[in-house]
């Protein structure tokens, strides 16, 4: 299983301020009362594997994902989350696998979009989803289950069944890369 070491968030949501959060190996569980922002923090991560949907941000825009401005603090108009995971097993695609630390970041900057880096260096949002799928991870996967998403396993259809089934033994990456290929 993957590690991730450190989540920062900087203007994402109600998170204005630069927030660094150390994650340690083993259950971690975050507490706060009700809008303090948990759910905004589990968000933070599916965004920085590469959401695509505002919806599922529960935004109208993915601009909505930029700190908007409360009481007396003016609304930013950057947002950034840093992840950081252990790659120490090298599990990651080739592209990537040059270290044992991977510093995946995602910024949107108002009206202009999202840009990704990996390690520093520039990134295609494709290849970031990609490097999450490889591990497991990613905004769609299993690994970040909602409200409701138990039950509708229950109650999925053998195909989708089959889905989480190939998730779990690492291939998703694969099938999205020959879906493409068969798009070309
Ligand atoms: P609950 O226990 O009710 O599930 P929670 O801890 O999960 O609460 P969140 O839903 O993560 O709380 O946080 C909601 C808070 O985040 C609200 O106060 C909302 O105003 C704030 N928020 C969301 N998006 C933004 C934004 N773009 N700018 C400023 N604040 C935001
Ligand atoms: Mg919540």
């Amino acid at each position: 299983m993957v590690q991730f070491n450190k989540l920062r968030l900087t203007g994402f949501k109600s998170f204005v301020e630069s927030t660094e959060l150390s994650i340690q190996a083993g259950m971690t569980g975050i507490v706060g009362p009700n809008g303090c922002g948990k759910s905004n923090l589990v968000e933070a991560l599916r965004w920085v594997m590469g959401e695509t949907s505002a919806k599922r941000m529960r935004g109208g825009e993915m601009d909505d994902v930029i700190f908007g401005g409360s009481g007396n603090r003016p609304a930013r108009n950057v947002a950034e989350v840093v992840l950081t995971l252990d790659n120490a097993d090298r599990r990651a695609s080739a592209q990537f696998n040059e270290s044992d630390d991977l510093e995946i970041s995602r910024r949107i900057d108002r009206g202009e979009g999202s840009t990704y880096k990996v390690n520093g260096k520039e990134a295609r949002a494709r290849d970031v989803q990609l490097l999450f799928q490889d591990i497991s991870a990613g905004a769609h996967s299993t690994a970040l289950v909602s409200q409701g998403r138990v039950g509708a396993i229950v109650n999925a259809k053998p195909t989708d069944r089959r889905s989480l089934l190939e998730e779990a033994a690492g291939i998703t990456g694969l099938h999205t890369r020959r879906h493409e290929a068969e798009l070309r």
